[in-house]
């Protein structure tokens, strides 16, 4: 992919003590074809070549002690910038509702992008009105209404006969009259861009005066995705891009020429089909996570947003003085699991997304479920205590968990040789510990 042909040719330059512009002009090519090799538009590789070049060749790079890495640097800015310099945020209007109309072709996750931009609002202390527009395919409206009962979002829909147009009308009415502060107008999309479509887009931006006007585009379509979008913003005046099913195979082609080409913003990214996986999107997070820099500025958000800073506080106080219990590590599991898919967060740490791929690794959350199983199986002296746990005992603990005596000797060898470490990793530290916090 993408990252590893990056990463093969950062890690020539960064070999190198001195860089020479037949080095820079090499890599340089070597970029424009992993670029081009993931479907980016091929102006905006052209563009963005020349500016990197440009920039690598001057003397303070080359002279610098670590030209490799300088070119690094520019590199992660310039595609920071290609993806829009900053985040692009959700516009809020200070005369609510703030009206946020979905627009994208059949497929592209528009229904499911709402359901999930609700859940997102619902979080930060709003108050969404979902809009069922998508009066065309009979299972449509339901879909939403599943959704939203899923979030506990109100959905609103009108009977059979009534327009997309006149549901639009009604629905900010409804929002104006029992406060919600955010309309999110779910809409018909076709396979192909038609007028008819576009004339009824058009017809409820009209009645609307939307604030937003977002685009939800399938990131796996590629250029697709970025013609799709030229084509919108020509008829609509687009606000924002969603650009959707990042999770699955993906070259990066529409991530990286999409704002390049239409002048839109990509305002989220979703991640999954689950209904927690839409992000803000971070143009420099994902470049960092392009250049297979992982990307720990999300985790630390992540963990921040889920992990009970008390107990994390209190877990490390046990960790240095060596009284981590089976209980405290149970906990710390759960905190672990509350961040979100395990394979997921090992992409987002730096040179584990590669590891996974070298190793295809399996992070298996059955595994986690097992050793749960066998820790809910101990009594509570043995929680506190693992070294009194004998071999009948253990054998005991493996029938009540479903488990096999293999995996129960497994787990606590597993547990005293992490005791082990976490005391030698805190006597290191010293008595208070100046070092890297946990988080
Ligand atoms: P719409 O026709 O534009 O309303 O598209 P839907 O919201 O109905 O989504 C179409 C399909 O794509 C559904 O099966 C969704 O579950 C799936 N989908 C939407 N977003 C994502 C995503 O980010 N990742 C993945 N893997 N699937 C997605
Ligand atoms: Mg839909």
């Amino acid at each position: 992919g993408l990252t590893s042909r990056l990463q093969n040719v950062f890690s020539k330059l960064r070999g190198k003590g001195k860089v020479s512009e037949d080095d820079v002009n090499e890599a340089m090519r070597e970029v424009r074809l992993a670029l081009l090799e993931a479907d980016v538009n091929f102006k905006v590789v052209k563009e963005f070549i020349a500016k990197v070049k440009e920039k690598s060749v001057g003397k303070e790079v080359m002279e610098s002690f670590t030209p490799g890495m300088v070119i690094i640097d520019i590199v992660n800015k310039e595609l920071t910038e290609l993806m829009g310099g900053s985040q692009a945020k959700l516009a809020k209007s200070n005369r609510p509702p703030t009206v946020v109309m979905m627009a994208g072709l059949q497929g592209a996750g528009k229904t499911t992008t709402s359901a999930k931009l609700a859940k997102l609002l619902l979080k930060g202390n709003h108050r969404p009105l979902l809009v069922a527009g998508d009066i065309y395919r009979p299972a449509a409206i339901k879909q939403l209404q599943v959704l939203g009962e899923q979030i506990k979002v109100p959905v609103f829909t009108l009977p059979e006969g009534n327009s997309p147009v006149e549901i639009a009308r009604q629905a900010l009415q409804h929002a104006k009259d029992n406060g919600n502060d955010y309309l999110l107008i779910d809409t018909a999309g076709r396979l192909h861009i038609d007028e008819e479509l576009m004339e009824e887009l058009k017809q409820i931006h009209e009645v609307t005066k939307p604030d937003e006007v977002l685009l939800v585009v399938d990131a796996m379509t590629g250029q697709d995705a970025v013609n799709v979008a030229e084509s919108f913003n020509e008829q609509l005046t687009l606000t924002g891009v969603v650009l959707t099913k990042l999770d699955g195979d993906t070259r990066g082609g529409a991530a990286l020429s999409v704002k390049a080409v239409t002048g839109c913003p990509i305002k989220f990214a979703a991640l999954g089909e689950k209904i927690d996986a839409l992000e803000p999107f971070h143009p420099e997070r994902m470049a960092s996570r392009i250049l297979g820099m992982g990307d720990m500025l999300s985790l630390i958000e992540k963990a921040q947003a889920n992990i009970d800073t008390e107990k994390a506080k209190e877990m490390e106080r046990k960790m240095r003085n060596a009284e981590f219990t089976f209980d405290d590590f149970l906990e710390q599991m759960e905190q672990v699991k509350k961040l979100g898919p395990l394979d997921q967060l090992m992409d987002m740490i730096p040179g584990m997304g590669k590891v996974k791929q070298m190793k295809d690794i399996k992070v298996d959350e059955k595994q986690m479920g097992r050793v749960e199983a066998i820790v809910h199986s101990m009594t509570k002296q043995e929680k506190q205590n693992p070294d009194m746990i004998n071999h009948s005992r253990r054998k005991r603990i493996a029938t009540g968990s479903g488990t096999t005596l293999a995996d129960v000797n497994r787990l606590i060898k597993q547990f005293d040789e992490m005791r082990r470490m976490m005391k030698q990793f805190s006597d290191m530290m010293g008595p208070k510990g100046k070092g890297n916090k946990m988080m």
